[in-house]
Parts: C-alpha cells; sequence; structure tokens
C-alpha cells in the first residue's frame, strides 16, 4: 500500500479522541486533519508516534506542534476557502498543509533553510500547488504580498511582530503564540478597520520567534 493511505486508522482516533472530544468543532478542521498523512511530516525514526497527543522533534532543533494545537490554531482563523493566508514557521510543512487544504493560497516563511527545502519537496509530493515558500525571518513577515486575510505564528515571541499586526487585512485574524520562553498565551487578533482586539484561547509552550523581531539568535 502506498504509505500516503496509511494509518487511516490512528488518524481517525487522533481525531475522535484529542480533537472533537476536547472541543475543536470545525468540521472541514476535522476533515483535512483525519485525510493529511501527519507520519510523512516526521522524522522517519519517529513516524510510528506521528498521530500521539505530543509535539515531535524535526531535527534542527525544532518541532512539529501537538495535533490539538495545530487544530485549535486553524479552527481559531474561521476559514472559508477564499482566503490568502500568511504563516511564520514552516517547520516540518504539517500546518501548512492543513490550511493549503483550506483556503486559496498560503504564503509561508521558515527562517531554517533545510527545513522549508525538506517541507517543500513534501508538500509538493503530495501535490499542494497553492503554497508560496520563502527562506528568510519571518518577524517582518511578506510586505509584498499583504494584506493577508488571515495569519498565522507558530514559534513564540514575547509580544506579536507589529510588522506582522500591519499585514493583516481589515476583517482579518491572526493567531499567534506570545509571552516568555517557557510557557506562553495562544493569542487571537481580529482588526476591525483602525482597531485590533485580543482574545486568549490557552496555554501553549512553542520554540523561538527568532529574528529582528522576535529572540535574538543564541
Ligand atoms: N507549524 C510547524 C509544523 O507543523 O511542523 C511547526 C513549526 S515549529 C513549532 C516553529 C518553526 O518556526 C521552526 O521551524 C522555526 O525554525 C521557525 N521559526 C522560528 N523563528 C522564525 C522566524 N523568525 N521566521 C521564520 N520561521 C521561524
Amino acid at each position: 500500500m502506498n504509505s500516503i493511505h496509511l494509518h487511516a486508522g490512528q488518524r481517525r482516533k487522533m481525531v475522535e479522541e484529542q480533537l472533537g472530544d476536547r472541543g475543536i468543532k470545525d468540521l472541514r478542521v476535522l476533515e483535512v486533519m483525519s485525510r493529511i498523512p501527519r507520519h510523512l511530516f516526521t522524522l522517519d525514526s519517529l513516524q510510528h508516534r506521528a498521530y500521539g497527543d505530543t509535539p515531535l522533534p524535526i531535527g534542527e532543533n525544532q518541532t512539529i506542534s501537538q495535533p490539538y494545537i495545530v487544530a485549535a490554531m486553524t479552527e481559531a482563523l474561521k476559514l472559508k476557502g477564499h482566503e490568502r493566508v500568511l504563516e511564520i514557521g514552516t517547520g516540518s510543512g504539517y500546518q501548512t498543509a492543513v490550511v493549503a487544504e483550506l483556503v486559496a493560497q498560503v504564503f509561508t516563511i521558515e527562517r531554517i533553510n533545510a527545513l522549508s527545502r525538506k517541507a517543500q519537496q513534501i508538500l509538493e509530493g503530495l501535490g499542494y500547488s497553492n503554497i508560496v515558500f520563502k527562506m528568510f525571518d519571518g518577524t517582518y513577515g511578506w510586505p509584498d504580498q499583504a494584506p493577508f486575510d488571515a495569519i498565522m505564528v507558530t514559534a513564540a515571541a514575547k509580544e506579536i511582530p507589529e510588522a506582522l499586526i500591519k499585514q493583516l487585512g481589515d476583517g482579518g485574524t491572526l493567531v499567534a503564540p506570545a509571552g516568555d520562553a517557557d510557557k506562553q498565551k495562544l493569542m487571537v487578533l481580529t482588526k476591525k478597520g483602525d482597531r485590533v482586539s485580543k482574545r486568549e484561547i490557552g496555554d501553549c509552550k512553542f520554540v523561538p520567534l527568532v529574528g529582528k523581531y522576535g529572540w535574538p539568535e543564541k
């Protein structure tokens, strides 16, 4: 059997127990996560843990986020299908795939070239043609392509970079972790005209957002 079709039972269980039972309601998010072969985005040696309830290492000291966090962040964006979305932190490309299934186009930035290249290879291999990749410091955003209908940041800074909030279009939603290096709040920002409203949707622990408007490189 082609490896894309493996683990369907584990995926179904992941969606039911880790997502549905914990309050994820967006049926489109649940449907795409029951289909996307998450095991292809993990290290070969960790494929057997791909559908577990945890983040996993992906090399370069980075992680693929826990399935629940991927679902909660995606649901928070209330995606309908027409959107152009900016993602900061391509990582393994798994979250990129989830969003790409739900919108018109995804612009994704990763600062570690090896991760960006690997994610690109996997996503193109799976047939995604609505993702544009960039290797750069994502704390600057992608000004040439702004405004975006939605922005997702998958690494944590003390404060959400102003440059990203500026690049959010009117009526747009941004989801990002913000807080200390070892613990953050998952924040949802909504822009209406000049007003930006903020709410917290839970605790989280992300790897650092490293760059000009994030944490300094060690
Ligand atoms: N969403 C990813 C997935 O599904 O695999 C997980 C992303 S991982 C938690 C965070 C990623 O953000 C890492 O790959 C890290 O290198 C990247 N990152 C950190 N700072 C960045 C920056 N300034 N610009 C772009 N990417 C950054």
